[in-house]
């Protein structure tokens, strides 16, 4: 591997997920995962060339976590402070109505970030750590942010305008952002290329179904809807997130239940849910249950399945049609039951899934349509931080 490889980093507000990687080729020098920053028992897993180093050991902050890291990266023979990382990528969640490309990080970029926590509480005071702990450890290298809402960001007025007035909208930011951005924009490229199409020419409709989940509808590689809104916990069902409610249902929780903002908070982020209806938020586990003939977690998968073909319905119109239907993601790309679930009876509109193609166990992107149908119904792996790393490395190269 030459010495053009990027740093691309994804800070948590207890865990740092990172990999180094050539942006050229895809190829993973080292990759790991430090957890449970700031709690009592931290730990590192750190993987390179095949070997996997762990260690558990107190993590205070992002800094220590990531000074950690860099530690195992010089054990295992790259030394990041040395030559060979021309650049580190950042996912930051929220790019509010500010940042839509892939920027630059300096000091008021870092304090622009930091300002917009208010549209992320979760996730942007989490970014905006592991970015100062970064430009501490490695103060020569260029920091580029990466916005998970940035490929939204030209959704048209219709679709990103929430029917409320319109003044304390725009007071407070409220709109459609959308987020998966960069999964979203990987993925709808990568079905464009596998299906040997000018992207311009292709209607698409993208499923992200991870622990977090949304949808985007894409006309001409453009997206003019998704299901994520001014935050991460609009639309499908997810791991432990609601996604659509009737808004009224917060208000009934706060008159009659006395929830305050934070209770509410708990609930519909981390109480809802696959978790909220099964108890499980992982994916094989539900499955596993509802082997064992748990009726929860059938509901669970069918309530899933229910809002899946709900916004599958909504943009198949929206779009007039479509050429290309593609699941991705970690339930995405692993189960064959919800995208044939999803895409059940829909032969009308010339969409089906052959049985033995979508079983088939492949890790690449594939069709799992048949020969003859109208639709193409795909499987694409999403890889962001491939498509982290690139655009980093697009940036500091012709910058
Ligand atoms: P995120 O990046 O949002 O944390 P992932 O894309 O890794 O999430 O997806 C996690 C989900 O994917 C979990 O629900 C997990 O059960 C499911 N998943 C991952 N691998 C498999 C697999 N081999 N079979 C079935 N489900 C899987």
């Amino acid at each position: 591997m030459g010495g053009n490889l990027v740093l691309v980093v994804n800070s948590g507000s207890s865990s740092i997920k990172y990999q180094l990687l050539d942006p050229d080729s895809g190829t993973i020098a080292a990759a790991g995962l430090v957890e449970r920053i700031g709690e009592d028992g931290g730990a590192i897993e750190h993987t390179a060339d095949g070997r996997t180093l762990t260690e558990q050991v107190v993590i205070p902050d992002h800094t220590a976590g990531l000074r950690l890291a860099f530690e195992k990266f010089a054990d295992t023979g790259h030394d990041l402070t040395a030559a060979g990382v021309t650049a580190v990528g950042h996912r930051v969640v929220h790019g509010g109505e500010v940042f839509y490309e892939p920027t630059l990080v300096d000091a008021r970029v870092l304090a622009a970030i930091d300002e917009l926590s208010a549209l992320a509480p979760l996730h942007n005071p989490a970014n905006v750590r592991g970015i100062a702990a970064v430009r501490t450890l490695l103060p020569d290298i260029p920091q580029v942010a990466v916005f998970d809402t940035a490929f939204f960001h030209g959704l048209p007025d219709a679709a990103k305008t929430y029917a409320i007035d319109a003044q304390v909208a725009a007071a407070h930011g409220i709109r459609r952002y959308g987020f998966h951005g960069t999964s979203h924009e990987y993925v709808s490229g990568r079905v464009a290329e596998f299906l040997n199409r000018p992207p311009e020419s292709i209607d698409q409709i993208v499923f992200h179904l991870g622990n977090g989940a949304s949808v985007s509808a894409l006309r001409g590689g453009q997206p003019v809807d998704t299901s994520m809104g001014l935050t991460p916990l609009e639309g499908l069902v997810m791991g432990t997130r609601s996604g659509d409610l009737d808004p009224g249902i917060i208000l009934h929780l706060m008159r009659t239940a006395h929830m305050d903002v934070n209770g509410v908070d708990r609930l519909l982020n981390r109480g809802s849910g696959l978790r909220g209806l099964a108890g499980v938020n992982d994916f094989r586990e539900l499955r596993r249950l509802i082997g064992a003939g748990d009726a929860a977690a059938r509901l669970a998968y069918d309530v899933y399945v229910h809002r899946l073909r709900h916004y599958l319905g909504a943009y198949l119109i929206e779009l007039g049609g479509v050429d290309a239907i593609t699941f991705t993601a970690g339930v995405g790309e692993n189960n064959p039951d919800v995208r044939a679930d999803t895409l059940a009876g829909l032969s009308r509109f010339g969409i089906a899934v052959d049985p033995d193609r979508n079983t088939a166990r492949e890790r690449t992107a594939r069709r799992i349509s048949p020969p003859d149908a109208k639709v193409e119904v795909l499987v694409v792996p999403t890889n962001e931080e491939l498509a982290i790393a690139r655009a980093a490395a697009d940036l500091t190269q012709t910058a």
